[in-house]
């Protein structure tokens, strides 16, 4: 799968960044250093990877991050919405003409996987509802005629084609009628293909496009040709238009760089990414999915956005001033239950954790876990406040009065204090080894 190698750099290069309590200016410069031997080395673009790793530096060169709970952790998430911009940031979806007949017009060079494309594009329509047609175009080799028949019965899609005509643009014209009348309402042209980008295929193109005016010209790029992708994407933008990429044989490219950078060099989205020779293996391009996959984070930033949401500054400083003076007391214990079950509840942290998902985590009974905490919650409000604010007056008679009130057994009262005095000792100590210091206490 493509990515692998950059993903596993850039995992290394974060990993020693999260080591790290607090981070300095040359911490981050090191960090960049090995981001763009990391990216160069899967293909990128030069230009782009320059541009990236300055904005993502200057970014996290800012005193927010710096000086942020977690900068280790600020700066991966710079990184992941960098590289989500990079690949263009939303999805981009296809446009569909507003009449209800849409024509995508399909170009790119021999070899790329253009005919198989438009199979899978077909395909891809057809089980979102639309009605396709193929349209064949390649004047010069009947063979691709052949192909695109053979891919057309594959999928149970017809394919048009006029065998003795020598000019694209009629073949494109007369489909266009004959789909529209036979009640089809997208029609794909597949035109011809060169090895490389000349004069008279520009030519060409450029005439069928002014014959049916697509709704949208898709360029098919091989990302295993890695930069020459991106040159083709230029040259075929610049001499006839396109509206988006459609990223092949990703499966068999270990680097990736192609897909990072034609958005950048070209300004145009990638639409789609093609990951293995059958009809099926076709996807929507998502940028932020993809940005995931690359840091190894499954849905981590999620986590991390959901805890700075609920992550109350000015709170947190109150609840050190208490531990260290020895004044946590129940209901702060309550309150920081209550953090936990605003971030979704234990079952939704661990499913946004990565590889959670393995059968083991899975076996966690969360439910029960859930209900423990809704447990806590009772007993602690069947307190009285002086005994919520020092548990040392729960003697035996008040447990008991307690246990009563919440509707449950002395000894789960008895298993929330010894919780409590755990939890008051662990952040005692962090605290102490602290320093002092406020932060460095919650730092991952
Ligand atoms: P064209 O000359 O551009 O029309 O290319 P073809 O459609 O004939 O495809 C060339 C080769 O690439 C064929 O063997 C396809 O099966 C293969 N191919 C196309 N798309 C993909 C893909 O996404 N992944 C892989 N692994 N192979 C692909």
């Amino acid at each position: 799968m493509a990515f692998e190698s950059l993903s596993d750099k850039l995992q290394g290069v974060f990993k020693k960044l999260k080591g790290k309590g607090v981070l300095t200016e040359a911490d981050i410069n090191e960090a960049m250093r090995e981001v763009k031997l990391a990216l160069l080395e899967a293909d990128v673009n030069f230009k782009v990877v320059k541009d990236f790793v300055s904005s993502v530096k200057e970014k996290s060169l800012g005193s927010d991050v710096l000086e942020s709970l977690t900068p280790g952790q600020q700066v991966i998430k710079i990184v992941n919405d960098e590289l989500v911009t990079l690949m263009g940031g939303a999805n981009s979806k296809l446009t569909y003409s507003p009449r209800g007949f849409t024509i995508f017009l399909m170009v790119g060079l021999q070899g790329t996987g253009k005919t198989t494309t438009c199979g899978k594009l077909a395909n891809y329509l057809k089980k979102n509802g639309k009605k396709p047609m193929l349209c064949a175009c390649d004047i010069y080799r009947p063979a691709a005629i052949d192909q695109l028949e053979v891919v057309g019965k594959s999928v149970d899609v017809p394919v048009f084609t006029m065998r003795e005509c020598r000019e694209p643009e009629i073949i494109a014209e007369k489909a266009v009628k004959e789909a529209e009348m036979k009640g089809y309402d997208v029609l794909i042209v597949d035109t011809a293909g060169r090895l490389q980008i000349d004069e008279a295929l520009m030519d060409e193109l450029v005439r069928v496009k002014k014959a049916i005016k697509p709704h949208e010209i898709l360029l098919v790029v091989d990302a295993m040709t890695g930069q020459d992708a991106v040159n083709a994407a230029a040259g075929f933008d610049e001499k006839l238009g396109i509206d988006g990429v459609i990223m092949t044989k990703l499966d068999g490219d270990a680097r990736g760089g192609a897909a990072l950078s034609v958005k950048q060099v070209t300004g145009k989205p990638i639409k789609f990414i093609g990951l293995g020779e059958k009809f099926d293996a076709l996807e929507p391009f998502h940028p932020e999915r993809m940005a995931s996959r690359i840091l190894g984070m499954g849905d981590m930033l999620s986590l991390i956005e959901k805890a700075q949401e609920n992550f109350d500054e000015s709170k947190a400083e109150e609840l050190e001033k208490k531990i260290k003076k020895n004044e946590f007391s129940l209901d702060d214990f309550l309150e920081q239950m209550g953090q936990i079950k605003k971030m979704g509840g234990i079952a939704k942290i661990l499913d946004m954790i990565p590889g959670v998902n393995s059968t083991a985590m899975k076996n966690v009974d969360l439910d029960e876990s859930q209900k423990e905490f809704a447990q806590m919650e009772a007993i602690i409000l069947s307190m009285t406040k002086a005994e919520r604010k020092d548990p040392s007056l729960l003697n035996a008679s008040r447990r008991k009065r307690i246990a009563a009130g919440s509707g449950q057994p002395v000894s789960k009262i008895n298993t929330l204090i010894k919780r409590y005095d755990e939890a008051r000792k662990m952040m005692k100590q962090f605290t102490n080894a602290s320093g002092g210091k406020k932060k460095r206490m919650f730092r991952g």
